[in-house]
């Protein structure tokens, strides 16, 4: 028989076509560049990955967790992987090699060391969350929701259209927590005549139902007209969306999302942070708090909220009605005008005391959904806020992280 001892295994990293929603979060995260994408798959360069895990916390659906062991000279390529509507099963030829001693256990040691140091929020729930639910539903065995409401949510003099729209699943299980999200499969095919991808949207209702003990969910959707560069083009799947009608049946995959989700002991406080659409996870919370406030959680609610204008901000009228001894609501405007731009972190530095005071507190979980940009300006200003207050940030930033209370959701 001959031995083994030339012959290179490598534990290759590989992302399920199957779960993937192609929200591109891996590929932002990934800090080699060893992850890439066309209009079908999300594929991993075996040649560039070094297993630095930075890109397994962040993935919502956790297609990107999936691992082969296979000979080094028979690693999957990229133009292979593009192909694929499944993973392979696993080559029982390499997976009989077994790891060196103390491979694995080193790995994960690293996997540890390095992961932390590179992703910016927490990687594990917090330690009183539900447990979620999810890939319940997939791109092969999708669900159905039928559209029970379609309102819009953003002045009618506006040109920004933001929706609040209503799915129901009737009999059909859809387990959800806040902070989660579903994927909604668009009809038609793309240029390529395939199928359209999921497109992913956080859910804006508590677990309980957006009409308490329902089976259904809301999302917040903005009608997208232009593109990153600001040439005008019609979003796929938020257009549909809008211009869904009442009993129209909508095709879901999901739930996802294992990490985004409020703690459940009454005495946390939630700390939110958000801009626009980005408010869908933050009213699911509120909401879940505000029905939970009536039976004993004690907890603050503090949110900083930026959108362009008063008129654009989605669910300004209810969330202004909220009591103030439930929620320190916060807004902040950047477009109005004759005024100065204001951001959410101008609004969270005139509020540094208080802030200070939450982030001394270990029962405080911190939540930040919205647009990419904002999450260096966020973290900036949470580091002056510390610092000024004689905290050391380095410290309390890894401690956030460690213990499942720094969340981030930026698109
Ligand atoms: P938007 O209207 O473009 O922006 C909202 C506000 O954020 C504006 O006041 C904007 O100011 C401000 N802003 C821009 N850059 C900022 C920065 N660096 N720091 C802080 N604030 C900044 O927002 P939107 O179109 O609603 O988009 C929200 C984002 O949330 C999208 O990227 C979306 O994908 C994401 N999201 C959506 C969902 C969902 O379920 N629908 C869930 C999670 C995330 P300016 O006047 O400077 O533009």
């Amino acid at each position: 028989m001959n031995a083994p001892e030339s012959v290179e295994i490598i534990k290759q990293h590989l992302i399920d076509p199957e779960i993937c929603i192609r929200c591109n979060t891996c590929e932002e995260t990934c800090p080699i560049d060893a992850i890439t994408h066309d209009e079908r798959n999300y594929v991993v360069k075996a040649d560039v990955c070094n297993g630095c895990m930075a890109c397994i916390a962040p993935c919502p659906t956790g297609a990107i967790d999936n691992w082969r062991h296979v000979l080094k000279a028979e690693a999957y390529g990229i133009d292979e992987q593009l192909t694929w509507d499944e993973l392979p099963a696993q080559n029982t030829t390499a997976a009989a090699f077994p790891e060196p001693p103390g491979a694995a256990a080193e790995a994960e040691a690293d996997d540890e060391i390095v992961a932390s140091d590179m992703v910016r929020g927490a990687s594990v729930p917090p330690w009183s969350a539900a447990k979620p639910y999810v890939n319940l539903y997939t791109h092969q065995s999708p669900t159905t929701a039928t559209v029970v409401g379609n309102y819009r949510l953003t002045d009618a003099s506006v040109e920004s259209d933001i929706h609040h729209i209503v799915l129901d699943f009737g009999a059909m299980p859809f387990p959800v927590l806040e902070g989660q999200s579903i994927g909604i499969l668009p009809p038609g095919t793309s240029a390529d005549g395939k199928p359209h991808h999921a497109r992913q949207y956080s859910i804006a209702s508590p677990r309980d139902g957006e009409r308490p003990r329902y089976n259904n969910v809301s999302l917040t959707v903005k009608r997208v007209t232009h593109d990153h560069g600001g040439n005008p083009t019609d979003g796929v799947c938020s257009n549909y969306l809008c211009n869904l009608k009442k009993g129209d049946t909508v095709t879901v995959i999901g739930p996802f999302g294992t990490t985004f989700l409020m703690p459940n002991h009454p005495n946390s406080h939630l700390l939110m942070i958000c801009t626009g659409t980005g408010s869908a996870p933050m009213r699911a919370m509120t909401e879940y708090r505000r029905r939970r406030r009536l039976k004993g959680a004690t907890g603050k609610l503090m949110l900083f909220f930026g959108a362009r204008t008063k008129e654009e901000l989605p669910y300004f009228g209810p969330l202004t009605n909220l009591p103030k001894d439930f929620i320190d609501t916060n807004l902040a405007f950047s477009r109005t005008a004759e005024m100065p731009k204001r951001y959410v972190q101008d609004a969270m530095r005139e509020r540094a005391g208080d802030l200070a005071q939450l982030l001394r507190d270990d029962n405080t979980y911190l939540y930040v959904c919205g647009l990419k940009g904002m999450e260096d300006g966020v973290l900036q200003a949470l580091q002056e806020i510390a610092g000024a207050d004689g905290l050391d940030w380095a410290e309390l930033w890894a401690r956030l992280k460690r213990e499942g209370r720094l969340h981030f959701e930026t698109y």
